[in-house]
C-alpha cells in the first residue's frame, strides 16, 4: 500500500468516526473504504481487495456493478426520463412491475395490487402493517422470536428486539436453540400449535389480530430457515382464521434462497408479501405486493415523496431478468447446499461451531462456547451426510439432551476480523451475534466460493487458537474450499 493511499484511506476513517452517528453499525467492524466494485471484489482506498459476502446486507443479488444493471441505469440516465415522478405512471414503472408480476407465485400474481412505497424495507413492512389492519379493521399483528423487520417504529415492534410492543410473540422454530428442547418437525409442531391455541384460546389475552408477519428464513435472527411443513401450517392456520398473512421478503428475495421468492419450497400463496434490498437491483426500492381484496384503504392512506425512484426501477427490472432467465434461484440452491455440505464438514472439525445452517446462499455458522459432550459435539452432521434440500446438514435432530451451548460473540467477532485479514467481508448476526452469515451475489463462481470458505476455514482456525475456545479436533484439515 502507497503511503499517500494509506493516508486516504485512514484519514476517511478518523473523519468518519468523528463525525458520524454513534449508531453506525457495519463501518465499525468492516474498517474499509470502498473505492471501487465489480462483482464479488470491492476494492479499498487503501488498494487492498475484499471479496464480498455482505453484499449490501444480502442486497446484491448479481454482485456490484453487474453489466446489466449499469447499462439498465445508463440506458434512463440517457433517455432524458425524468427521474423523480411521484408515484406517477412512466414507461420505467410500467416495465418494472410487468416483471414483477411475472415472477410472483401464481397464485398472488393473478389477483395482485402493488403499493409502492418510502424506499427502505422498513417502509414496505410499514405499509404491509397499515394495509392489513385498514383492510381487517383490527389492530393487533402476530410476529415472531428472532424476527428482524426493520428499524421503524411498527417494524421494530414486530421484530425480536422490541421494548415496547403492542406484538404479539409466537415461537419462530429452530433446531439448535429451539424452545421446546427438541427441535426438528416435532419441534416446529408444538410452535405450530402453540400459535393456534393463542388464536382459539378466548383467554389467551391476544386480540383476534389484524395480520401474521414471517420471515420464510429469518436472517438477522441468525439465518434460521423455516420448516416447510411449519410454513404450510401457518398458512392453513391463518387462511381458516382470516387473519392475513404477510411474507417479509425483503432479504429472501430474488433467488436467494434457491427459490425465486423464499415461500415458494413451502408453496403456499401469502396474502401480503414485503419486497426491497434485491428488488431495486442495488438502488432503493421496495413495494408491498398484496392480494386485490385487502385494496380498500383510501386514496393517500400510504404516502411518500419517494415512491418513483426511475434508476431503482430500471436496475430492478434488470435484475429481476436476469435472476430469472440466467436461473440463478437453482445456482443458488446447488451451490448454496455444496457450501453447506462444505462448513458442515468444517464444523464437525472445530467443537466452536455449534451449527452450520441455510438455504441456498443465505448461509450461518453460530460459533458456541463451553465444551461439547465428548468429541463430535450436538451438530455435527452425521457422517455421509448430505443436506436434505440445502435446508440444514442431515442427522442433525436439534439440541443434544444437554441442549446447546452457550452463543460465542465474541469467537464470531474475532472470526470476522480474521476474515477481514483475509481479504473477506462477513456479516455477524443471530441473537447474540454469535453468528457469521454469508450472502455472496447469485454469480459467485465455484471458484470464488471455494476461496471463500478457504479463508473463512482458516479464520475459524486462526481465531479458535487465540480466544482458546475452539480447539480445532483431531486430524483436523481446514481446506474445505478445495472440494468445491
Ligand atoms: N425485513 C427483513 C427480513 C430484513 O432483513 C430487513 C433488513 N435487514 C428489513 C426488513 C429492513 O430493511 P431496511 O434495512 O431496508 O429497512
Amino acid at each position: 500500500m502507497s503511503a499517500t493511499a494509506r493516508a486516504v484511506h485512514e484519514g476517511i476513517l478518523r473523519r468518519q468516526s468523528a463525525r458520524e452517528s454513534a449508531a453506525r453499525t457495519y463501518a465499525r467492524a468492516l474498517p474499509i473504504v470502498p473505492v471501487r466494485a465489480r462483482g464479488l471484489t470491492i476494492e479499498g482506498a487503501d488498494g487492498r481487495r475484499y471479496l464480498d459476502c455482505l453484499s449490501g446486507a444480502g442486497t446484491l443479488s448479481l454482485g456490484h456493478n453487474h453489466p446489466v444493471v449499469l447499462e439498465a441505469i445508463r440506458k434512463v440516465l440517457d433517455s432524458g426520463a425524468p427521474l423523480h415522478v411521484l408515484d406517477l405512471a412512466t414507461p420505467v414503472k410500467d416495465a418494472f412491475v410487468t416483471e414483477l408480476f411475472h415472477t410472483l407465485p401464481p397464485g398472488l400474481a393473478d389477483h395482485a395490487r402493488v403499493q409502492f412505497c418510502g424506499p427502505a424495507g422498513t417502509d414496505a413492512v410499514e405499509a404491509a402493517l397499515k394495509l392489513v389492519r385498514t383492510a381487517t379493521g383490527r389492530a393487533g399483528i402476530m410476529a415472531f422470536t428472532g424476527a428482524y423487520h426493520g428499524m421503524t417504529a411498527g417494524a421494530l415492534e414486530a421484530s425480536g428486539d422490541a421494548s415496547h410492543t403492542l406484538v404479539a410473540r409466537l415461537p419462530y422454530p429452530q433446531d439448535y436453540r429451539c424452545p421446546f428442547g427438541i427441535g426438528g418437525p416435532q419441534g416446529a409442531e408444538l410452535a405450530a400449535r402453540w400459535t393456534e391455541s393463542v388464536l382459539d384460546d378466548p383467554k389467551s389475552g391476544v386480540p383476534h389480530p389484524a395480520g401474521m408477519i414471517l420471515e420464510p428464513v429469518q436472517g438477522e435472527g441468525g439465518v434460521i430457515p423455516a420448516p416447510d411443513a411449519w410454513m404450510r401450517r401457518m398458512r392453513e392456520i391463518t387462511a381458516t382464521r382470516s387473519v392475513p398473512l404477510i411474507a417479509d421478503e425483503v432479504q429472501t428475495g430474488v433467488g436467494r434462497t434457491g427459490a425465486f421468492w423464499a415461500v415458494e419450497h413451502s408453496g403456499i400463496t401469502p396474502d401480503v408479501m414485503v419486497l426491497s434490498k434485491a428488488i431495486g437491483g442495488s438502488l432503493p426500492l421496495a413495494v408491498v405486493v398484496y392480494h386485490e381484496d385487502l385494496d380498500v384503504w383510501e386514496p393517500g392512506t400510504h404516502a411518500g415523496t419517494f415512491r418513483g425512484n426511475q434508476l431503482a426501477m430500471a436496475a430492478g427490472t434488470a435484475t429481476l431478468i436476469y435472476v430469472r432467465e440466467n436461473r440463478l434461484a437453482e445456482r443458488a440452491a446447488t451451490l448454496g447446499s455444496r457450501m453447506l455440505n462444505q462448513l458442515a464438514a468444517l464444523a464437525g472439525e472445530f467443537s466452536c461451531i455449534g451449527e452450520v445452517r441455510g438455504r441456498g446462499l443465505m448461509i450461518g455458522v453460530e460459533f458456541v462456547g463451553g465444551e461439547g459432550g465428548g468429541g463430535a459435539h450436538s451438530s455435527a452432521p452425521e457422517p455421509g451426510g448430505v443436506l436434505d434440500g440445502g435446508v440444514t446438514p442431515a442427522g442433525k435432530r436439534g439440541p443434544s439432551a444437554d441442549g446447546p451451548r452457550p452463543a460465542a460473540p465474541e469467537l464470531a467477532a474475532a472470526v470476522q476480523r480474521e476474515c477481514l485479514r483475509r481479504g473477506l467481508i462477513v456479516e455477524l448476526g443471530g441473537r447474540h451475534a454469535s453468528v457469521v452469515r454469508l450472502l455472496p451475489p447469485l454469480t459467485i463462481s465455484d471458484e470464488q466460493a471455494a476461496a471463500v470458505l478457504d479463508r473463512l476455514a482458516d479464520a475459524v482456525e486462526t481465531a479458535a487458537r487465540e480466544l482458546g475456545s475452539g480447539r480445532a479436533k483431531a486430524g483436523a484439515t481446514t481446506g474445505v474450499g478445495a472440494h468445491l
